[in-house]
């Protein structure tokens, strides 16, 4: 089957439809009067035979087309090369790192005496955000390159690890969602493997291992490690004010990032780990205006990922922001590890986090037969297995119908009477229909067993009381979730819930127990301090849906405008 990203490419672009289109549009030929406007933006130079333009791992700095002669794309490991395309004349380097500025995966070198444009990557950005065509041709041929690179695993990280552990299925998430190409060696399946675990002195114990850049060995790394190891986060100024700091790289703030950067403000989003927040773990988003065919979580948060930076954000991975400094302006948010990230206005969009099973052993199986999202990663661990879904919600439906796919029979878990009040009709409908869909009402999971992967289950029917023992090796929760709101440790007025209280929901007793300042009164989402705004699931009130998020985050920018002008 094609690839989404290919195949939404080919429904929004007619031309796309041209069978051969997929290399024309990787590698396209820009025109002479295309060329002089990138001309415009760069300068002309001569390049000998065999100068390397770029080196792998070099930050992204400067893109190049070529007028005459030719630019090897090399793919290395180790000291083998392996040309993997030809830029010729009219065409150009670069892929999705050109945006993200990001280190390169490939060499670049010339395989003859060349004349090529040099363009800094600071005016690329410029270009694609003043020129839409050529911006159009440019974004294309770097997110298929992207893809074209994920398919053959180029960038030599390679992740050695077993499809019962919890740091591998993370880690695989976090590479997958930030888009970066890896190589997976599955320790149960590859014999092979202990040679290279060898080479590397790398103790069984150490798992899961990832080789980063083919060099360095990181064992059972945080996601921060390996955003610090990858780069992904090189050349971001974090001492800089923002006009605006983002919190969280959901839908709801992404949405908040492509407006503001696109409206012209600085703009800076902290992510705890990878862009695509709840959203990024669903299989498949049928409700989302604009896609009748349905999107995964996945594409469409890296769309949103690189629609935000082609405009500018600056996205940093895998920094939790820890406390908020409320008590002067400009705001200080502490993260991670790094300098306190100043900021003007905030958008806090930290949504929520999976609601967990109240069982004494869960941490033992989690990533290890329980599970908080069904994403095909997910789903290769139990294809023609016996799986569970607990929750009767949106998102349990979908998880259902997903696994429904690729499952022997999918036991869908509920306390309640029926689905009827808690998921919409189109995936009642779908449930019912299914032959592998089994639907048990006033059912609770209250047991978990198994050695170092789930091995069986209990579950409670609560008005027979029967307790059954399933040998069932795969759960996935779907309960809701609780708000991410307590690293604002006391700074904005939240509600009984704990979700964050905005605007028109403001009682003058929250206003006056936060001495809040100012003679208007809060705007629209914002919170009970001035110039910080909460949109999406993390908001009280919030409906709990990814346009609704989107349409937040995208109505908060307009507030951010007018306290800037304050
Ligand atoms: C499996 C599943 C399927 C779903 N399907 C649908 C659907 O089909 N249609 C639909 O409309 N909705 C669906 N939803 C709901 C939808 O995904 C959410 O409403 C939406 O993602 C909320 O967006 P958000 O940006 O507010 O928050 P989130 O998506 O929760 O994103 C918040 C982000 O903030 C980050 N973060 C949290 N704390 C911090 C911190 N301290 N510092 C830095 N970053 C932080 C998180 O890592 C996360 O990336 C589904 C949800 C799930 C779980």
């Amino acid at each position: 089957m094609a690839d989404p990203l290919v195949r939404e490419i080919a429904m929004t672009d007619p031309a796309a439809l041209n069978p051969a289109s997929p290399a024309e549009h990787m590698f396209p030929v820009l025109t002479p009067v295309q060329q002089a406007r990138i001309a415009a933006h760069g300068r002309v130079r001569q390049v000998q035979f065999g100068e390397t333009l770029v080196e792998p791992n070099d930050h992204a700095r400067s893109f190049f087309v070529v007028i005459t002669g030719h630019l090897n794309i090399v793919r290395t490991s180790g000291t083998d090369e392996e040309v993997v395309a030809v830029s010729a004349p009219g065409t150009f380097t670069g892929e999705l790192n050109m945006l993200s500025g990001r280190r390169a995966l490939v060499r670049v070198r010339a395989g003859e005496p060349s004349e090529v444009i040099e363009v800094d990557r600071e005016q690329l950005l410029s270009l694609v955000q003043t020129d839409s065509e050529l911006s159009d041709i440019l974004m294309r041929a770097f997110i298929l390159r992207r893809l074209e690179l994920i398919a053959r695993g180029v960038g030599e990280v390679v992740l050695i690890g077993s499809t019962h552990s919890l740091g591998t299925l993370r880690i695989k998430e976090f590479l997958t969602r930030n888009g970066h190409p890896y190589s997976y060696i599955d320790l149960d399946r590859d014999a092979s493997v202990q040679d290279l675990l060898d080479r590397f002195n790398v103790a069984v114990t150490d798992l899961p291992v990832l080789i980063c850049r083919g060099q360095v060995v990181l064992r059972n790394p945080a996601n921060h490690q390996i955003a610090n190891c990858l780069g992904f986060n090189e050349g971001i100024d974090q001492t800089q004010p923002r006009d605006l700091v983002i919190v969280g790289a959901g839908p709801a703030g992404l949405a908040a990032a492509v407006y503001g950067a696109s409206e012209g403000l600085s703009v800076l989003v902290l992510e705890s780990s990878s862009p695509g927040g709840q959203a990024g773990s669903s299989s498949k988003i049928e409700n989302y205006l604009g896609f009748p065919w349905g999107i995964s979580g996945q594409d469409l948060a890296g769309r949103a990922y690189t629609q935000a930076q082609k405009f500018g954000a600056q996205v940093l991975i895998a920094k939790d922001a820890k406390r908020l400094a409320c008590d002067r302006r400009p705001y200080a948010i502490e993260i991670d590890d790094g300098p306190r990230v100043s900021a003007r206005t905030i958008v806090i969009a930290t949504g929520a986090q999976y609601r967990k099973l109240p069982l004494e052993n869960l941490s033992q199986f989690e990533g290890a037969g329980v599970y908080y999202g069904a994403t095909h990663l997910e789903s290769q661990s139990c294809g023609g297995e016996e799986v569970i879904v607990v929750g009767g919600g949106n998102s349990a439906g979908q998880a259902a119908v997903f696994l429904a796919e690729t499952a022997r029979h999918v036991y869908m878990l509920v306390r309640s009477n029926g689905l009827a009040d808690s998921m919409s009709r189109y995936l009642i409908r779908r449930i019912e229909e299914s032959p592998t869909i089994e639907l048990r009402k006033h059912t609770e999971l209250t047991a978990l067993e198994g050695s170092d992967h789930l091995e069986r289950v209990q579950w409670r029917d609560s008005q027979t009381g029967r307790v059954e023992t399933r040998n069932i090796g795969h759960v996935f929760a779907m309960t809701g979730a609780v708000p991410n709101a307590h690293w604002l440790d006391g700074c904005v007025a939240l509600d009984a819930k704990g979700f964050i209280k905005t605007g028109p929901d403001l009682s003058p007793d929250d206003l006056a127990a936060a001495h809040w300042p100012l003679a208007r009164a809060p705007y629209l989402l914002e919170t009970t301090l001035p110039g910080v705004f909460a949109v999406g699931d993390v908001r009280g009130g919030n409906i709990k849906r990814v346009a609704s998020a989107v349409g937040e985050g995208s109505i908060a920018v307009a507030f951010v405008h007018q306290v800037l002008k304050e």
